[in-house]
């Protein structure tokens, strides 16, 4: 078991690192989590250490209900935005909470994410929508992003950034990453003319394709 351990640690780490050099997120802001595989443990980033300098003892592990169960560390303060939507979420299996800008810009104006770009589409399945505000680490905001999230994959959160949901920390950092990258077009697409979306049925079409066939195809 702490071989596995282990890996997610080092998984939530590298993402850390990824993210802060890719410039999604500043000094410690932002933070990640992963569940263990098979348990209802999950591994947060700490709160206050920038993403750099977190080394494996950093890390907290804790419960769905957000109590440590190991490590020394003052976990992220949005810790209780992570177990909400681990509860209900039962498909998330790892979280990754970023403060990049084109995201932010659309969380500031209050404006849903449509579909418009097909690899958006694909992996993180059709709109992101924005959580009604609340404050930065309060339960309330839990509330909100668990609200507009539903079943999906990203929410924007108002007036502060971006929660991307994954099987892996991998994935969730890539659906922040699309969304961010799709946020950037939408706005530019709309700064020149407006942003065409793609339409309803093609959005099932295209992000089933994805699930089942994506692997077998180049
Ligand atoms: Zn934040």
């Amino acid at each position: 078991m702490s071989a596995v351990v282990d890996k997610v640690k080092e998984q939530v780490i590298k993402t850390g690192a990824r993210m802060a050099a890719a410039g999604l997120v500043t000094g410690a802001w932002g933070n990640i989590s992963a569940r263990l595989p098979g348990e209802s443990l999950f591994v947060i980033t700490p709160s206050g250490i920038p993403y750099e300098a977190i080394n494996q003892t950093d890390l907290v592990v804790v419960n769905g209900a957000g109590r440590i169960i190991e490590g020394d560390r003052k976990p992220s303060t949005e810790l209780m935005l992570h177990t909400a939507i681990y509860s209900a979420c039962v498909h998330a299996g790892a979280i990754v909470h970023s403060h990049s800008i084109y995201a932010s810009a659309l969380a500031v104006a209050g404006k849903t994410l449509p579909p418009i770009l097909e690899d958006q589409v694909q992996l993180v399945g059709g709109a992101v929508r924005v959580a009604r505000y609340a404050r930065a680490g309060t339960a309330d905001l839990a509330a909100a992003a668990v609200d507009a999230l539903g079943q999906g994959k990203a929410v924007l959160l108002a007036n502060h950034g971006l929660v991307g949901l994954g099987s892996t920390v991998e994935e969730a950092y890539q659906v922040c990453q699309v969304v961010e990258k799709a946020a950037q077009v939408y706005i530019f697409a709309e700064l020149i003319g407006q942003a065409v979306v793609i339409p309803p049925g093609d959005v099932s079409a295209v992000r089933e394709s994805f699930l089942t066939g994506y692997g077998q195809q180049d």
